[in-house]
């Protein structure tokens, strides 16, 4: 059955953090490392987060995203994986990660039931990829590698974009994705989190990136291109023949209207709108009874509460990291 929010929008996306830690830092997200601000107890455990999947597809959710923090730093992983890929109604299973630890779990993971795979690469440069994200890029690379290995039926590429840190990565960016035949998506900075690069300084549009790329090739409109569920508008390259798709969070004044998906945090709580502040509590429910309909009426109340856009461009202060609520 299919679930439509206030606005007529029909709603069977779910992304789910399973949890708010990292082991990297991006400028953007997590710039002083994992600080803890969440306990491991506060944390869905396995059966728990099979539990909200169970009931989320039983309203009509589909497609199903684990992401964080990064995801790959949670040991139960791949059984989450497992478990979620035997619920009736489950269609699709992706994942979100920094790629640092997919060289040795994409195979299990592929086995376990993941289907498509999101790397974020902000650079191909070792020491600037360094300073984005405190990581090694050559484990990244290497993830890749063996995520293309693996068989998911979609391996995509992310690069948030910032002005002055890596805008001149773009170009080599889509190179590299083109000739591994990776859709590219560049991504608008979001005021998620309190850092230093998140200043208007540092934004750089898409509008801007189509700018740059077009000194290099032509950028064709590929209105009809899906490659995944997300908001992505994508172009083809004529002469590269890349894929990228653009993701202006910011500039994009209707990049709302289509969208289908909510949040679910690392700490159990719903989150209808990534750039909204509203949540609602569902780990005192998930703990409380064990009568699914009481989670149920949790995810309808979410549904319901579900606002017609994000505030980024108003009043929204920052204040939960994104780790915690799931990029
Ligand atoms: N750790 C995984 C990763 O890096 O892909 C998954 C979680 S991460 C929060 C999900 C996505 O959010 C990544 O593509 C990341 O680049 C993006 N992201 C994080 N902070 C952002 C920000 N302030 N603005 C735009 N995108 C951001
Ligand atoms: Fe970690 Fe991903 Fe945030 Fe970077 S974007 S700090 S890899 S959660």
């Amino acid at each position: 059955m299919k679930r439509m929010d206030p606005f007529g929008r029909t709603i069977d996306y779910l992304r789910i953090s399973v949890t708010d830690r990292c082991n990297e830092r991006c400028l953007y997200c997590m710039p002083e490392g994992y600080k803890g601000w969440e306990q491991k107890p506060d944390h869905l455990s396995h059966a728990e987060i099979l539990r909200v999947v169970r009931v989320a597809a039983g309203l009509g959710f589909r497609k199903f995203r684990l992401t964080g923090g990064e995801p790959l730093v949670r040991a139960d992983l791949t059984d989450i994986v497992r478990g979620m890929a035997a619920i009736s109604g489950v269609e699709h299973i992706g994942l979100s990660t920094n790629g640092t630890r997919l060289a040795a779990l994409a195979s299990s993971l592929r086995h376990a039931g993941v289907q498509t795979v999101n790397v974020s690469l902000d650079t191909l440069d070792p020491a600037l990829y360094h300073r984005i994200t405190g990581g090694d890029v050559h484990r990244v690379l290497a993830g890749i590698h063996a995520a293309v290995q693996a068989g998911f039926t979609c391996v995509k590429l992310n690069q948030v974009l910032m002005r002055g840190v890596n805008e001149q990565e773009i170009w080599p960016l889509v190179l590299f994705a083109a000739e591994y035949g990776l859709p590219l998506r560049l991504i608008e900075l979001m005021p998620l989190t309190r850092t230093a690069v998140l200043t208007e300084k540092n934004f750089l549009s898409v509008g801007e990136a189509m700018t740059l790329l077009r000194q290099h090739d032509e950028l064709i409109p590929q209105p009809d291109w899906r490659l995944g569920f997300g908001p992505a508008r994508y172009y083809r390259l004529k002469r590269t023949g890349a894929r990228v798709g653009f993701i202006g969070a910011m500039t994009n004044l209707h990049f709302c209207e289509s969208c289908n998906k909510m949040r679910l945090t690392a700490d159990g709580k719903i989150r209808p709108c990534l750039g909204d502040h509203g949540e609602i509590d569902l780990r005192a429910t998930l703990r409380a009874t064990a009568d699914d309909a009481a989670v149920r009426d949790r995810f309808l109340l979410a549904l319901q509460r579900k606002p017609f856009e994000h505030t980024f461009r108003g009043a929204y202060q920052p204040c939960r990291p994104m780790t915690a609520i799931g990029g």
